[in-house]
């Protein structure tokens, strides 16, 4: 028989490429999802019939699925920082009591448990790069917290079943990742740079733009998380890729791929609490999981590209 995964918010971004993932490695899959943010567009084009089930639920609902289920797989949550101050409330419960009914699913069914959390979990960092040990710089009360401190709530909530329930959770924290079937309109940078270049707009660079993040492309993101999904770690593992890259730097790689003249237009940070800079260090990952990301950013960037020309 094959196994069989329940993936809460799988009509995502990340949600379209683990599921692709999965049902690539011969898995059944059930996808719960609002689509607060996901599109049915990702729903219907990830889906193989008689393999991927689509319910449209809300995680903070009761969740009941009939029949065995392997992993219990919970990337459902609004991940934009546009997102952060207009939907902050569902931001929070999507965390708290989404995670809880996600993990009683798990605890029910006998199931492992993956959870997508995320490097903003330590917030604007004070070490660098960042290990899976750092206990972060978080705002409590800032305009990110609504994600930061949910995130840090989940992580808390998933090693709680497992110390009380033994649920084998798996918990990734994710860093900003990029590639086909990202929203034209989240608001991220790599979504506006990439759409504001091919439509003659200008970049709009906040906060200067010697901030850095460090960029891994989707495909590399998703087979970090099958690897530790299907392991005995627990984690906390940071999957990421260590090439740091400033934004304006970003900017300039998007105007040379794009050939754009689009000019770079400077604005004030969208969020005082910003991260200053961002990078993973990834030795866990490279030792417990033998993985790390493999595709360069010219290269994801080049293939983002195409999907943001056939968008427009
Ligand atoms: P996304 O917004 O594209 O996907 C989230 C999905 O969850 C959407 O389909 C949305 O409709 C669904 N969802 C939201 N609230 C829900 C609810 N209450 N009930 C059911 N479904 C709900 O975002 P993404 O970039 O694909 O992120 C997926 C996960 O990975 C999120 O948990 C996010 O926090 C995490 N993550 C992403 C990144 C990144 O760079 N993309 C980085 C770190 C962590
Ligand atoms: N950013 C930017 N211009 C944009 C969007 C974002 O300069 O149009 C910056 C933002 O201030 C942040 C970085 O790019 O420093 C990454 O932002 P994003 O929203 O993609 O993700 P974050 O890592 O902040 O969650």
């Amino acid at each position: 028989m094959r196994p069989r995964a329940v993936v809460a918010g799988g009509a995502g971004f990340l949600g379209y490429h683990f599921v692709k993932h999965l049902l690539s490695r011969d898995f059944d899959v059930v996808v719960l999802d609002n689509y607060a943010t996901g599109t049915r567009r990702n729903a219907q084009d990830c889906s193989i019939p008689d393999r991927c089930d689509f319910i449209q639920h809300d995680i903070c609902k009761l969740i009941d699925v009939a029949g065995p289920v392997d992993y219990v797989v919970n990337l459902a949550c609004p991940a934009s920082p546009v997102d952060f101050d207009r939907i902050p409330i569902e931001i929070m419960r999507a965390c708290s009591e989404g995670t809880r009914n996600l993990l009683e699913l798990a605890l029910r069914k006998g199931a492992g448990f993956l959870q997508a959390s995320t490097s903003e979990i330590y917030g604007d960092p004070e070490v660098h790069p960042q290990c899976e040990d750092y206990t972060g710089n978080v705002n409590i009360i800032g305009p990110r917290a609504v994600y930061d401190e949910g995130k840090r709530y989940a992580e808390a909530l998933c090693f709680a079943f497992h110390r009380k329930y033994r649920v084998p959770v798996h918990i990734a924290r994710i860093f900003n990742t990029y590639g086909p079937r990202m929203r034209s309109d989240d608001g991220r940078v790599v979504s506006n740079f990439c759409m504001q270049a091919l439509t003659g707009q200008p970049l709009t660079i906040y906060g200067g733009g010697r901030q850095t993040r460090s960029f891994v492309y989707c495909e590399d993101e998703v087979d970090g998380l099958y690897q530790l999904m299907t392991s005995e770690h627990t984690g906390p593992i940071n999957i990421g890729n260590p090439t740091e890259t400033s934004i304006r730097d970003f900017a300039e790689l998007v105007l040379e791929l794009t050939g754009s003249k689009s000019e770079l237009c400077d604005l004030p940070l969208l969020h005082e609490d910003d991260p200053k800079r961002r990078r993973p260090d990834i030795s866990r990952a490279r030792e417990l999981l033998d993985w790390e990301p493999k595709t360069d950013l010219r290269t994801g960037i080049e293939r983002t590209l195409e999907w943001f020309r056939e968008l427009i």
